[in-house]
């Protein structure tokens, strides 16, 4: 349980301001995270990490010198928009680029890697990697499908220093690989963890059993045992990792011993007795290590082993100084560079990423923006009322914020559609101004692809008198197109396929039913589609998924319908007005 918080919305940004206002002196706040106070001297590469909140002291904790230079900071459990990452990384840059780093989730490989691509565009030199520590995650071989846990600190604090002794953006890429290849992480709960605001566990372990292979996310164990002593648990801890890379007698390796957010320092260096007498007995030299809470999972009882094979240049990156509000090492020198002036926090303006002035459109395009935002209003309410079960069958496998990030999304959309539908502008701008605030106000996984997917329905709407006069003919093969471009939006972000188990598998079979309807009238061409839509939705039940945060526990999925799926099943449903009983019915069988 989370007790203290006001409203469970705000949490993340609340936490963050409260963070800010503790740590004048390292921080500052700058729109989608925060930066160092301090500015680093001119021509130094940036490290800018990130990722959801709930994992203090990841991300924000780390900035300071001889570390990260940025973090960005999303909801809790959720990635950050694309326009955060931007914004936060060209307040960090000093003129020498900026490598980003994040664990190996969908939501944040996408909204990174779009940073990437944007910065560029700026003439921001921008490198994107995602660690990929979890062993429990993909089996070997498979090493690039892991996600990113504990190993994560390791990883920024190597490439921090790196940074900090005046390595260039390709050397510290190529440390921040070497570091990452070397390392390995599993991690083990006693008990779930709890989103702010809810009164049950996204998970729980039953009593006197311990889930192996725990993410970080309140992703469940991917295995169980029996509870076991101490003294048990770090053997199978260290077996386990040690099988997936085995280390040679004589090797120096840094230890990372992490609490997941509920279990005591003291349970932690009763663990360490026996893991780091097993070390030595293999003849493993340990490296200064760590031992307590660096990346935590909100209030989720467990732990989890890290070990880095150490190489003399990752060991001497590894002991340099750092010095920051939640890891200090070694002794930092005089503090040199001047304080922050305050000038970057109000320069960096996320909107200018985004919004520009939207033109009033013809008037069919307008009409037809205005017939688009009232249907929305439907879709928002059906959002609203099915929220909890978005969130139950993303817990399932993922993380059960499917519902409550779908609907931050979906608000932002409405409001953006509303007001610019109210002055005038036409429909393909509606579109895509809704698809901006969407994944500026949601982030994860679902917002960068429900944002994506509105910017692509809108481009493929144009205010031209070609446009209105195909809609006057064959209106359904507009929309057809629309809901197709849409599909190759979230496709060209996700790089999911058919049968991967995501929202494609709904959205594809409703392009396809549209397109097969091209000479009905436009609302019974749209409801049968989404008949097929919700039909299809329920079939991903029997799939396993191939992307997203679910694909770790991929088997527990099967039997249970794609959260994503039956989100945009609802969506399309709702936006055609009329289908209550159906939208019910549909409803029902996802629920059982
Ligand atoms: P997160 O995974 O960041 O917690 P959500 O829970 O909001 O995000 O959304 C999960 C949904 O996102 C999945 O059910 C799936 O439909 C969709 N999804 C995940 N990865 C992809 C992808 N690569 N392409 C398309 N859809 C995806
Ligand atoms: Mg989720």
């Amino acid at each position: 349980m989370i007790p203290l918080s006001n409203d469970p919305a705000l949490f993340a940004d609340e936490a963050l301001s409260g963070f800010v206002s503790a740590y004048p002196d390292f921080v500052v706040g700058v729109p989608g995270g925060v930066v160092r106070a301090r500015q680093p001297r001119t021509g130094k590469a940036a490290v800018v990490v990130g990722g959801g909140s709930g994992h203090y002291p990841a991300f924000c904790g780390l900035v300071g010198d001889g570390l990260a230079d940025g973090a960005v900071v999303g909801n809790v459990f959720t990635s950050p928009s694309t326009a955060d990452v931007v914004s936060v990384c060209r307040a960090a840059d000093r003129g020498a680029g900026v490598v980003l780093l994040t664990g190996n989730y969908a939501g944040d490989v996408m909204n990174f890697t779009l940073a990437v691509e944007y910065l560029s565009t700026t003439g921001i030199d921008a490198r994107y990697i995602a660690i990929t520590d979890d062993i429990a995650s993909a089996p070997p071989g498979r090493e690039r499908d892991r996600r990113g846990i504990a190993g994560d600190l390791v990883v920024f604090k190597i490439a921090g220093a790196a940074a900090e002794e005046g390595y260039d953006l390709t050397d510290v890429e190529r440390v921040v690989l070497k570091a990452n290849d070397r390392t390995r992480t599993l991690g083990v709960a006693f008990d779930g963890c709890t989103l702010p605001g809810s009164d049950h566990a996204l998970f729980s372990v039953p009593p006197g059993r311990v889930g192996i292979g725990v993410g970080i996310h309140g992703e469940p164990g991917v295995g169980e045992e029996s509870r076991m002593p101490a003294q048990e648990l770090g053997e199978l801890l260290l077996d386990r990792v040690l099988a997936d890379r085995p280390i040679a007698r004589g090797a120096r390796v840094a230890v990372v011993l992490n609490g997941l957010g509920r279990t005591k320092y003291e349970e932690l260096f009763v663990l360490w007795a026996t893991v780091s007498a097993h070390l030595r007995n293999r003849g493993v030299v340990v490296v200064q290590p760590d031992v307590g809470e660096l990346v935590t999972s909100l209030d989720m009882a467990g732990c989890s082993l890290t070990i880095t094979e150490l190489d003399d240049e990752l060991e001497s990156l590894w002991v340099a100084p750092a010095y920051t509000p939640a890891y200090r090492k070694g002794r930092w020198g005089p503090q040199t560079g001047r304080l922050d002036d305050g000038s970057r926090a109000v320069a960096v303006d996320r909107t200018d990423l985004v919004d520009h002035e939207a033109r009033p459109g013809s008037a069919e395009a307008a009409r037809l923006a205005r017939v688009a935002a009232g249907a929305m209003d439907a879709a928002l309410a059906a959002l609203v009322a099915h929220e909890d079960l978005l969130g139950a069958i993303d817990a399932v496998a993922g993380d059960g914020d499917h519902g409550r990030g779908m609907l931050r999304g979906a608000r932002a959309a409405h409001r953006s559609a509303q007001a610019a539908a109210e002055t005038g502008v036409g429909l393909g701008e509606v579109l895509s101004g809704a698809g901006r605030a969407w994944a500026r106000a949601a982030g994860g996984t679902s917002g960068v692809l429900w944002g994506a997917m509105l910017e692509g329905a809108g481009s493929c709407l144009p205010d031209t008198p070609e446009t209105w006069d195909r809609w006057a003919e064959r209106p359904v093969s507009v929309l057809s197109d629309a809901v197709r471009s849409a599909a190759h939006a979230a496709q060209s972000v996700g790089g999911a396929s058919v049968g991967d188990k995501t929202l494609l598998d709904a959205l594809l079979p409703f392009a396809d039913g549209l397109a097969r309807a091209d000479r009905l009238d436009a609302r019974q061409a749209w409801r049968d589609a989404a008949v097929g839509a919700m039909a299809a939705a329920i079939d991903t039940a029997r799939l396993v998924p191939k992307k997203g945060r679910a694909r770790p526990l991929g088997d527990r999925s099967v039997g249970h319908p794609d959260p994503g799926a039956v989100s945009l099943a609802i969506i399309v449903a709702a936006l055609a007005g009329d289908m209550d009983v159906e939208v019910e019915d549909f409803v029902r069988k996802v629920a059982s």
